[in-house]
């Protein structure tokens, strides 16, 4: 929206950390970023502001859709997902060029992992002819870009075909920006790579760079959660490890009222505050680590709470013993897999006193029958709550697939797309991806 001086979740993020290393993965070729280089008050395009009238857009989505041996999408929700984008810069009497990866090719043609049948189907999805160019650049991309006309879509081959995108090579980045005139990133899944499409490329767009309605509505929930939320604010953390989720825990208990873990990462809480846990996953060397985040917690006054009772099994599967126990009494040999119905009562309450609700792993393991009554007891009450006029962010993995499975996702008031991307963005990271939309960069 031009003109508006709104400070985003980036630039707060920038404002707040000072100059930040940006991350450890080897792919990220942006190691350090200084947050000042941002034009932070930049105004910036939007969708709705943008008009694509006689423009060529460059748009990186995500179409990393499943596919059976034939090649036929098996699950289109990616690239339903990214209509909306679309369809708007066709009726604007814009012209649109598709770029996207899909699976791990690793630098290398494989036949298997050719966007060519996801064409086919956008082209059902989107009720127009989509058509496609064999590489994402060289001789057959500039041809077909060159030529296509208003209201014309065009879908590239795969970009990982080339090592350089995963590179972030800023030659190939510029490769591809020649294609387009405008630059537009609705791929939230890969914003926390600095890859070339979704990155390096924003470069050679100074001015014309903008979000996808996909992206902008990722940016806005975070936004809605960690920058300004209506309060109370109540995150719900679940999922196996503590270990994979203490920086989002960090930066969680700097800003909402209550946190609720869940999960097996909640063993290693009970067995830190001197429970015995039996044969559940727990993760020894962070029992002090857990303490700590416990007396920040306290400190900041945020409600921590913790199962009190659990679902226990006398082995990981399907078919094993099972019973209920006070979740810092689990016998020898038995393993808390779920949380039990007191616990479901308990954050159930928590969760439907709530304005603002952030959800980010289950509450057991509810891939198997026996154990998901707990993660579907906080689907519902997540949808119960939203129903009441909350707002709930549902992101990052397997939260997503439970609310999906369990078939309320249409009741979660956003439903992240992105699921490695999301937990960098709740750890208060800044990704690459956003940063070169926003930034002049
Ligand atoms: P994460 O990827 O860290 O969000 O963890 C998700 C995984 O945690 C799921 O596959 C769950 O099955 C698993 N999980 C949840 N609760 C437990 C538990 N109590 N013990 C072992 N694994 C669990």
């Amino acid at each position: 929206m031009p003109g508006d001086l709104r400070e985003t979740h980036v630039a707060k993020v920038a404002r707040d950390s000072g100059p930040f290393e940006q991350g450890t993965r080897s792919d990220r070729r942006h190691q350090v970023m200084d947050p000042w280089a941002l034009d932070i008050f930049a105004a910036m395009l939007t969708m709705d502001t943008f008009d694509a009238k006689g423009r060529k857009a460059l748009v990186r989505v995500d179409l990393n859709v499943p596919q059976d041996a034939a090649g036929h999408v098996t699950d289109d929700t990616r690239a339903k997902a990214i209509l909306p984008t679309v369809r708007k810069l066709i009726n604007d009497g814009g012209s649109v060029i598709l770029m996207s990866h899909l699976g791990r090719p690793k630098g290398r043609i494989v036949a298997s992992m050719s966007l060519e049948p996801v064409a086919d189907h956008l082209a059902v999805l989107l009720g127009m002819p989509v058509q496609f160019a064999s590489d994402c650049i060289g001789p057959d991309a500039r041809a077909k870009a060159a030529a296509l006309k208003p209201g014309e879509v065009l879908l590239l081959e795969n970009l990982r075909f080339h090592p350089e995108e995963e590179a972030g090579d800023e030659a190939f980045s510029k490769a591809l920006s020649e294609l387009g005139d405008v630059y537009v990133n609705d791929a939230f899944g890969t914003a926390h790579r600095a890859h070339a499409s979704t990155t390096v490329i924003a470069k050679f767009f100074p001015e014309d760079k903008l979000f996808g309605y996909l992206m902008q509505a990722e940016i806005d929930s975070v936004g809605k959660v960690l920058d300004d939320p209506e309060r109370p604010l109540v995150a719900i953390v679940g999922g196996s490890k503590v270990s994979s989720k203490l920086a989002v825990l960090e930066n969680l208990i700097a800003k909402c009222d209550a946190l609720i873990i869940g999960g097996g990462m909640a063993n290693t809480f009970i067995k830190a505050r001197g429970g015995e846990v039996g044969a559940g996953l727990v993760e020894e060397d962070l029992l002090d680590t857990a303490r700590t985040v416990m007396e920040k917690a306290t400190a900041r006054n945020v409600a921590v709470h913790l199962p009190i009772d659990v679902v226990v099994a006398d082995a990981f599967n399907a078919s094993a013993n099972t019973d209920v126990c006070a979740a810092d009494q689990v016998p020898d040999e038995w393993m808390a897999l779920d949380i039990g119905p007191e616990s479901i009562q308990a954050f159930r309450d928590v969760v439907l006193d709530a304005r603002t609700i952030l959800w980010n792993g289950p509450m057991g393991v509810f891939e198997m029958a026996p154990f998901q009554q707990g993660t579907i007891a906080m689907a519902r009450a997540v949808a119960e709550a939203t129903d009441k006029g909350a707002f709930s962010l549902v992101g990052g993995g397997d939260s997503v697939a439970a609310v999906n499975q369990f078939g309320l996702a249409g009741r979660i008031s956003h439903v992240s797309t992105g699921g490695g991307a999301m937990l960098e963005y709740l750890e208060g990271r800044v990704l690459p991806g956003i940063a070169a939309i926003q930034g002049h960069g």
